[in-house]
């Protein structure tokens, strides 16, 4: 039997993690993937990578938990193993802190992180501006690092990389008997998906290698994670701003914002900005398309829209785009039945 020729459009962390994921699961597949920019290029670069999700209206939150514990089991292996340098995945233990108590018990991913409490007086008593906190131990995974080591481990299961710009899904007929498609942003154009919109945002990555533990504010706008090479301050949110230039007033209000939790951020030296575009949707696109012309047909399983928290839920969904994929390949390989004329 031939393989199924899989082509898997985009290299962020999903397209990566998806096409890893089909070469685990799907048997008898040949996989490229096909990208217009590769690591160090993609939003997926410039994200901090803490593990914490957002909750996206339009998802259920039963599934969003479901693709966080996949996707916290996956990364905690690889910081348990002797691969956590080269993949840039540690463990991370801080504070969440907030100004005023918040309106929900615990968040719906408190259970999945690890030794997730309520901060006590004492610790508290590090931020006089807030009133409750939680303490908790999550991973940070560094995209820089850990999509190389993606990219490596598809192409060790046999997968190929092709740098090149798609702008219509079709053109992948007939070279390709299915497509996935992980654009993420790209999905405006290459699908007219007018629901996943950019939402900039902008960070620093500094050296000030003694910060250990995480500080976030609870609305997720500040935060000081400190991670494998650098510490990463944040941040900023501009809905459907597409400019990718750093702004300075921000990168000084961002440093403002950090050293007002942390003052020994004053000393923080080697300041580097990155901008990135969030590629928000109010529900994640998980779902299988069949493209038709001329009677010809091209299954697409889509897999973006993840928003500010897509590292925090890419293995649970690319296990579910995996699975989508396989329904796909079972429907090429079950013959049509045959007419009875
Ligand atoms: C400042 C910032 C901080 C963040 N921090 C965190 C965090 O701490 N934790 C967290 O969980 N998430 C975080 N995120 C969110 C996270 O970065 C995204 O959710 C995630 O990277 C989305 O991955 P993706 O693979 O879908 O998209 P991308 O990384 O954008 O990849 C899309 C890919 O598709 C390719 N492509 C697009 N169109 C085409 C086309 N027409 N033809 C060919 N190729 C195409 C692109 O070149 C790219 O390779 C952050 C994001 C930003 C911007």
């Amino acid at each position: 039997m031939d393989p199924v020729r899989v082509a898997v459009v985009g290299a962020g962390v999903m397209g990566l993690s998806t096409a890893l994921c089909i070469s685990k699961l799907v048997p008898r597949c040949s996989i490229t993937v096909i990208s217009d920019k590769f690591s160090p290029g993609t939003t997926s670069d410039v994200a901090a990578g803490i593990l914490i999700p957002h909750a996206h209206p339009d998802t259920p939150i039963h599934k969003q938990k479901q693709w966080f514990r996949e996707t916290f089991d996956h990364l905690f292996a690889i910081a348990n193993s002797a691969e956590a340098g080269e993949a840039a995945v540690h463990l991370v233990s801080g504070w969440q802190i907030f100004q005023s108590i918040p309106t929900e018990d615990e968040p719906f991913w408190a259970d999945v992180v690890l030794g997730f409490r309520r901060m006590t007086e004492a610790e508290l008593k590090k931020f006089p501006q807030h009133v409750f906190g939680q303490a908790f131990t999550t991973l940070k995974c560094e995209g820089t690092a850990y999509l190389p080591w993606l990219e490596k481990r598809v192409k060790e299961s046999g997968g190929l990389m092709l740098t090149q710009r798609i702008e219509d899904l079709w053109e992948l007929h007939p070279s390709f008997d299915v497509v996935v498609n992980c654009a993420a942003l790209g999905s405006r154009q290459l699908v007219g998906d007018l629901k996943i919109f950019p939402v900039k945002g902008q960070l620093l990555n500094v050296q000030a290698p003694w910060v250990k533990h995480f500080i976030r504010d609870g609305s997720g706008l500040t935060y000081i994670y400190p991670g494998a090479s650098n510490v990463t301050l944040g941040g900023s949110r501009q809905e459907g701003d597409w400019n990718l230039s750093p702004d300075a007033e921000i990168s000084k209000d961002i440093l403002s914002r950090c050293c007002a939790l942390e003052p020994s951020l004053q000393g923080a030296w080697d300041i580097k900005e990155k901008v990135g575009l969030r590629p928000y949707r109010a529900g994640i696109r998980l779902q299988i398309e069949v493209l038709a012309r001329d009677g010809q047909r091209l299954p697409v399983v889509h897999h973006y829209g993840h928003g500010s928290g897509g590292f925090s839920l890419h293995w649970g969904t690319a296990l579910e785009a995996a699975r989508l994929l396989s329904e796909c390949v079972q429907a090429l390989r079950t013959p049509a039945p045959k007419s009875k004329m």
